[in-house]
Parts: structure tokens; sequence; C-alpha cells
């Protein structure tokens, strides 16, 4: 599926608003092994890894930007022409929880 497409059908992963009005086309790395095969950090950056990826609109973009991230709900995962929204489940990890 084309990122175009992705973004004109598909919803923020933190707050589920439309992102189809969108300026910009935002994906963010999650700390979570991606179960499917698309996307995946690994499809984008480095092979050698399969983080899950999620994809923010632009408002929860600003937030993180302004360091006051929003809550990730979801990966996503694009299958055929579906978009399927994963429970963001964080890899367990020790003090940098949150
Ligand atoms: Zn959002």
């Amino acid at each position: 599926m084309d990122l175009d497409r992705v973004k004109e059908i598909g919803v923020c992963c933190c707050c589920g608003q439309p992102t189809k009005q969108d300026r910009h086309f935002n994906m963010i790395q999650l700390d979570m092994d991606a179960a499917w095969e698309f996307p995946r950090l690994g499809n984008v950056f480095d092979s050698s890894v399969n983080n899950a990826v999620a994809m923010i609109c632009d408002p929860c973009g600003d937030r993180f930007e302004a360091n006051d991230p929003p809550t990730i709900l979801y990966a996503i995962e694009f299958l055929g022409e579906q978009l399927v929204y994963h429970d963001y489940i964080p890899r367990a990890h020790g003090a940098d929880q949150g």
C-alpha cells in the first residue's frame, strides 16, 4: 500500500484522529517486536531490527517534539489494502519504562 493511501485512510495510533488532513506522514519506532511483515523499522531503515511502528497525527507529533508525548495505544500493520491496529505492548525493561 502506498503511504499516501495509508495517510488517507489511517488514524493516529495515539489519539485515534484521522490522519488524512495532516501535512506530514509521521511514523515513530516502537519498543515492540513486529509480529507482522510490514511495516517494521527494519523495512525502512535497517534490516537488522524488526521494531513495530506507529503512525501519528501532526498534533501528536507536535507533542512529541514538545517533550509532552501522548500515550501510544497501537502499532500499525499494512495488510494488503487494509490497516490493522495492534495493541502496543512495550517490551519489558528496567527503569526506563514509562
Ligand atoms: Zn494523534
